[in-house]
């Protein structure tokens, strides 16, 4: 593979164009890491200027346009995880919407006494899990998994029986970008009468999801990765029509309440998914992610998807080519079909090489101890040239540790 054929498929990208809705300087470093914080577009940085001024100019009275955000912008939300309206709401961190549908689904299913949950899976997933399986005294299971394809199906059927009461996981891994198949997890789940909440945090925005069509119950995701929000801009959940009701929000919030500028004496939930909204809406953040997920809803979930497919397909090829021969190996499942939108190598002296990408100004990665750099292409706005110029960068920095002789950095809370 040359250079020529990045040209090439970048000339046949149907995407092209939408690089040009976000400012991105010539000459300044390839940027890998739209899978942990996307680039901000004109759409998201005009959008917030427009909600400061409305705020200036309305005062207290902009709440009349504000309010119904949260449900507003997750019904367009919605559009990009196969969602019909009525079930998202924008509001609150994934972290903290986890918490409220985890709790929710096991207060619902009293009589069953096991979580099911993948232990190589995002963090915060595993603490709020271990938390509730702790309050509420129930076992959490974290199933083994494989660091690079994943999680086995036929180990997840032999865990999950008549005493699991819910079966949480990441659709998308967020280290090896291992894709979990929505539909037969589900459905494994559903036969034995589980509930299943998905983590969609490294999935929206890149890879498809059919919630409705696969029958999802429960599922939160965040979007300031491929959804180019923003740093810290609210998270998303959704809850099945016809389970809402069902459940009861462990955050009991005027926000949903039934009838909230009543101010009445006692909690009384609000009919359907809004029972899971709890205080004030950040409402800078919701119009940011309103016009992220505007614009992402332009470029159509299809193409993104097809987009990301040839970008991923184009770094494993250049991994084979140029990173494996130096020791490098491809840490993310091989086959596109178990493949999300990012594509992970692993090597001892990968921390070093990822922050003299950085430090030279040449690729920013990030990278995941102790040994894995991730590359994430966002379909959006990389082009296929990016990603071929990037590994040229990493192996140029490769070739000049030979010797092993580029400092070792402190690791800092981020990269
Ligand atoms: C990024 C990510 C989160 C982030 O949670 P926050 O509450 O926004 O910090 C959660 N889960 C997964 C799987 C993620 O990748």
């Amino acid at each position: 593979v040359d250079r020529a054929v990045a040209e090439a498929l970048d000339g046949a990208d149907a995407l092209a164009s939408f690089r040009d809705r976000f400012p991105i300087p010539d000459g300044g470093p390839i940027y890998l890491d739209g899978n942990s914080l996307g680039r901000p577009s004109y759409a998201v940085q005009e959008a917030l200027g427009a909600g400061l001024l409305d705020w200036e100019r309305h005062l207290v009275g902009g709440w009349r346009r504000w309010i119904d955000l949260p449900v507003q912008v997750g019904d367009r939300l919605g559009g990009l995880i196969g969602a019909a309206t009525g079930q998202v709401l924008v509001c609150d961190s994934t972290t903290v919407n986890l918490y409220k549908l985890a709790d929710a689904a096991l207060a619902h299913q009293a009589d069953r006494t096991v979580i099911v949950g993948d232990a190589n899976d995002f963090p915060t997933d595993r603490y709020v899990l271990a938390g509730l399986a702790q309050a509420r005294g129930r076992h959490l299971r974290l199933l083994p998994s494989h660091p690079v394809t994943g999680l086995d199906l036929d180990d997840l059927a032999a865990a999950v029986d008549r005493h699991t009461a819910l079966v949480c996981l990441s659709h998308v891994n967020y280290r090896s970008a291992a894709r979990l198949d929505l539909a037969a997890v589900t459905d494994l789940a559903h036969d034995c009468g589980a509930l299943v909440l998905w983590d969609l945090s490294h999935s929206a925005g890149a890879v498809p999801v059919e919630l409705d069509a696969v029958g999802a119950d429960l599922a939160v995701g965040c979007t300031y990765k491929y959804l180019n929000a923003g740093p810290g801009a609210p998270g998303y959940l959704y809850v099945r029509r016809g389970l809402a009701g069902e459940l009861h929000q462990p955050i009991q919030g005027w926000f949903g309440q039934q009838d909230q500028f009543a101010m009445g004496p006692g909690y009384q939930p609000a009919a359907g998914v809004a029972r899971f909204l709890t205080g004030t809406p950040p409402i800078l953040g919701l119009l940011a992610v309103q016009a992220a997920v505007e614009l992402l809803g332009e470029a159509g979930v299809d193409r993104l998807w097809a987009k990301s497919q040839g970008l991923t397909r184009l770094l494993v090829e250049l991994v084979r080519q140029r990173l494996e021969p130096v020791g490098a190996t491809l840490a993310s499942p091989a086959d596109p079909d178990s493949r999300g939108g990012h594509v992970s190598i692993a090597h001892p002296r990968a921390w070093p090489w990822c922050a003299a990408l950085i430090e030279r100004g040449l690729v920013v990665a990030d990278f995941r101890t102790p040994d894995v750099m991730r590359l994430g292409p966002a379909p959006v706005y990389t082009r296929f040239v990016d990603v071929y110029d990037a590994v040229e960068r990493i192996a140029e920095v490769v070739a000049a540790d030979r010797d092993g002789s580029l400092p070792k950095p402190d690791r800092s809370r981020v990269t």
